[in-house]
């Protein structure tokens, strides 16, 4: 048995423990004084004492940590909270992370100021865009994971990244993404192909009334859209202190709401995929335009499968990658049993006059890959990479490049993965 962190100790000779301010399943938060400057900050440690296995608290730990240091990698973000360092002691790992002060969301049910709302759910549509684009899976929002501070800001605290193990759809046999390549069900009799289109059952213990119907109850396709739902239906709680099973009602019928908020909390949380918003980032549009409607103004350009001829329609905000299982899943997924393309491998965005088009992959996204047996390597022309990219300092190649009409991008290369010609509509 370890022994508990106590009110006075220190940290990594540096940081003195003063008060307990949270406990779950598997962490344990503590506030705590940084002695070199003064800050407060917040200790997390395993939580070893809830009857859990050690090697699923390490796990649930080592996910998080995993996901706030891709964040840091990238920038970090304003709106999750921000990793200063890790230290261990005694075998036991901590991470010292940004104190947040406010409240959680949780406490935030019936707010009565519908400004308020929708500045949050503009917010959150942010914070998911970005872990997308990451490809962090959070797939468990709800509004105990993210706090508002004093400012209103919204800063998401817990990485609920717990997820049970999910199960396949066809045969039953559990899938456990983390040690399996995310293609075929491990079970050698079934072998079925794994992508977003399985039907993967969560268990009954990750069902969450934040969940859309086709994660809980694996029934429909999953995509950004999936998050939309969660979005939608915590600002349903939000505005009106509820939280109820699907079918949702339209929260009018509960409180005096404006009408342009009760109808994007009724569209995000539609039942049906296709009816909602398509992805978090179209959704904050209209947020911030106040119209459920708003999105129906902004252009949409067509993909063409230049070997297939099958057309995709493109709105900003969404992603092409890779069909996966374990997500997060892109608006326009390709079969790609080689692994090339990553699983958010592109975005698509309108700046009010162009196209434009960001890699977020591994292995880049050539444009003007109107040749095929061009491989545009090792010469750098014509690749964008995201900012991540790791190579020789100055060869760094650009991440946006602006699209025109009948420019073909090649995912990853144009002799490799899948060729797309785009058009304006
Ligand atoms: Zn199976």
């Amino acid at each position: 048995m370890r022994r508990e962190l106590s009110v006075g100790d220190r940290i990594g000779n540096r940081y003195r423990i003063d008060e307990q301010v949270g406990r779950g399943g598997f962490t344990v938060v503590w506030k705590a004084t940084d002695g070199r400057t003064g800050d407060t900050v917040a200790v997390k440690h395993p939580n070893y004492g809830a009857g859990k296995s050690e090697d699923a608290v390490e796990k649930y730990f080592g996910r998080e940590l995993e996901a706030l240091r891709t964040i840091e990698r990238n920038g970090s973000h304003p709106n999750i909270m921000s990793l200063r360092e890790t230290v261990v002691e005694r075998g036991v790992q901590y991470m010292i992370v940004e104190f947040v002060a406010g409240e959680e969301l949780e406490r935030h049910g019936g707010i009565d100021d519908p400004d308020l709302v929708t500045d949050i759910g503009t917010q959150l549509c942010g914070i998911f865009s970005v872990l997308h684009d990451l490809e962090i899976v959070y797939r468990d929002l709800k509004p105990d994971n993210a706090m508002l501070t004093p400012d209103d800001d919204v800063v998401l605290i817990d990485f609920n990244t717990a997820r049970t193990i999910p199960k396949c759809g066809n045969c039953g046999q559990k899938v456990d993404f983390d040690s399996s390549t995310d293609q075929y069900c491990p079970n050698p009799q079934c072998n079925t192909r794994l992508d977003r289109q399985t039907q993967i059952r969560a268990g009954p213990a990750g069902r969450s009334k934040y969940k859309p119907p086709e994660v809980k109850n694996a029934d429909g396709i999953q995509g950004p859209w999936s998050d939309v739902y969660s979005i939608g239906k915590l600002l349903y709680f939000l505005a009106t202190g509820l939280v109820t099973a699907h079918p949702m009602d339209d929260p009018r019928g509960r409180i005096d709401c404006p009408d342009y908020l009760a109808d994007i909390v009724v569209r995000a949380t539609a039942l049906e995929p296709i009816n909602r918003y398509r992805n978090a980032g179209v959704m904050r549009y209209c947020l911030e335009q106040r119209d459920a409607d708003a999105h129906k103004d902004l252009p949409e350009a067509v993909l063409t499968n230049v070997e297939t001829g099958e057309k995709y329609t493109v709105a900003p905000g969404d992603t092409i990658g890779r069909e996966n299982a374990s997500g997060p899943f892109p608006t326009i997924g390709f079969e790609d049993d080689d692994q090339i393309i990553s699983r958010v491998h592109a975005k698509f965005d309108f700046d009010g006059d162009q196209w434009v088009i960001v890699d977020k992959s591994t292995n880049g996204t050539v444009i003007d890959a109107s040749d095929p047996s061009a491989s545009r390597l090792p010469d750098w022309d014509g690749i964008l990479q995201r900012e991540s990219w790791d190579g020789q300092p100055g060869e760094a190649p650009p991440q946006y490049a602006t699209l025109d009409d009948l420019t073909v991008i090649g995912v990853p290369r144009p002799d490799r993965g899948v060729r797309l010609q785009f058009s304006r509509q």
